[in-house]
């Protein structure tokens, strides 16, 4: 069946727009605890999302039979067609050059070669790495996925790609007066030779413990903060990067509403999203088929862009970014991050914390909320460290920190040239692989509470 055929026909009926997404996937889930693998799937399934635009009604059909994609488009236009008259707001698409490519991301080691056998040896080398005397239990989660997508729109464009994507979880408990967990994730957009770099990370995790179960409750008040790049990249998506998403924006539940072209942050702060950079959340199409592009977000302190599907593109009177993910082919996509970054600035670490008298280094975390409407975070610190006279003397745990993003953000006061990334699952109704990373940032006053 000629899919670009199906498209045109749907537009000979008076719709304003429509796309086919056809995915197949190909993934495997592995979970070793405690040596024993408690988790081996490996699957492969394929199917296809159609969606049409008729005068202001949307119509979605996702299918798994692609021989019935010609029933799929005609079900999505009926729909569509029916929904119109009950919709009370306009809606439109902005206008995007209409893609023709095909983009292949590269494997090195492609992990369709390894059998899950070798995977599972692997995870089991991993764990005899993260054993030691306190490490009492041990959990490594790892996913690949390949997905390879087609993409074909009434509009005409047509793109295919080809996605991998592997992560590896380890968690590592042990015990002093309390059981005390670490987690750190190690992937990216790429084959098995992303999870082979998991080695250079069990250290990270294995200090990480080793803190946690010596460390003491902490200070409580207004202090000076710095956010090690972990938390920076979890600070920036969570707290900033939700409230730049278009179609938060467009709907009146974002902080940033109104504010493109104003300062939202100090003069340090540059915040991008960027598809097109190294990391987990990449890809060369959105998932509309329009190109991807690297949004600066917040440019020297002033909000310069959000992230924008072609729906909240047209809603705002806005360029598309490339802004539009579905977690598969089931559902329709929506407004979602890519790999998250507040940009590294020129100092040294030691000058960020050698000013402070009393203070805290915060690092990694271990959950939080944010409210993107009222611009309010809190963040739980998985590890911390108290400042003292300009040095990091012992170990905090139940460190939480509160307050608004855009008044924290004006108190940036330091960004250092140490810059990393980390890797993590947004959910937003669908779960996306994501980057966040940064560099380590010191924030003049943030309201610190303990846990316990
Ligand atoms: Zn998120």
């Amino acid at each position: 069946m000629d899919e670009k055929k199906l498209t045109l026909d749907v537009m000979d009926r008076g719709a304003v727009y429509c796309d086919i997404r056809k995915e197949r996937w190909y993934s495997t889930v592995l979970n070793l605890k405690d040596g024993v693998p408690e988790t081996i799937i490996q699957g492969e399934e394929e199917g296809a999302m159609t969606r049409v635009l008729y005068g202001n009604g949307w119509g979605y059909v996702g299918t798994a039979d692609m021989s019935s994609l010609e029933s799929a488009m005609d079900r999505a236009f009926m729909m569509a067609k029916n929904s119109d008259p009950l919709r009370k707001q306009k809606t439109g698409l902005a206008h995007v050059d209409p893609q023709h490519s095909k983009v292949i991301m590269p494997m090195k080691e492609d992990f369709r070669d390894i059998s899950p056998e070798e995977k599972l040896d692997f995870l089991r080398d991993i764990e005899g790495h993260l054993k030691c005397d306190f490490v009492k239990s041990t959990d490594i989660r790892y996913r690949d996925t390949l997905v390879k997508k087609e993409i074909i729109t009434g509009d005409g464009t047509h793109v295919e790609m080809e996605i991998p994507r592997t992560v590896t979880y380890m968690i590592i408990t042990g015990k002093s007066d309390t059981v005390q967990m670490a987690v750190h994730g190690v992937g990216g957009t790429g084959g098995f030779e992303m999870s082979r770099s998991t080695y250079d990370h069990v250290d990270t995790v294995k200090d990480m413990l080793k803190n946690l179960l010596k460390a003491k409750s902490p200070p409580s008040g207004k202090l000076p903060v710095v956010m090690d790049p972990h938390l920076t990249g979890v600070f920036s998506h969570e707290a900033f990067g939700h409230a730049a998403e278009g179609d938060l924006v467009a709907s009146g539940n974002s902080c940033l509403k109104g504010k493109i072209g104003e300062k939202v942050a100090s003069d340090m702060v540059t915040i991008k999203d960027d598809p097109t950079m190294d990391g987990y959340g990449t890809f060369p199409f959105d998932d509309e088929g329009t190109k991807a592009k690297n949004r600066i977000l917040v440019k020297d302190g002033v909000l310069n862009d959000f992230i924008l599907d072609r729906e909240n593109a047209w809603k705002l009177g806005m360029e598309p970014n490339g802004g539009a993910r579905a977690e598969d082919f089931r559902v329709k996509p929506l407004v979602r991050m890519s790999n998250t970054i507040l940009e590294p600035g020129d100092m040294h670490f030691e000058e960020l914390i050698e000013g402070i008298d009393r203070g805290i280094y915060a690092k990694s975390t271990s959950g939080g909320q944010v409210s993107p409407a009222q611009g309010t975070f809190q963040f739980n610190a998985q590890v911390a460290f108290l400042i003292e006279n300009g040095e990091i003397t012992r170990p905090l745990r139940n460190v939480s920190f509160n307050g608004f993003t855009l008044e924290t953000l004006q108190k940036i006061v330091g960004v250092s040239k140490d810059f990393e990334t980390g890797v993590g699952h947004c959910g937003k109704g669908q779960s996306a692989p994501v980057t966040d990373g940064g560099a380590n940032v010191l924030i003049s006053q943030v309201t610190v509470g303990g846990r316990e």
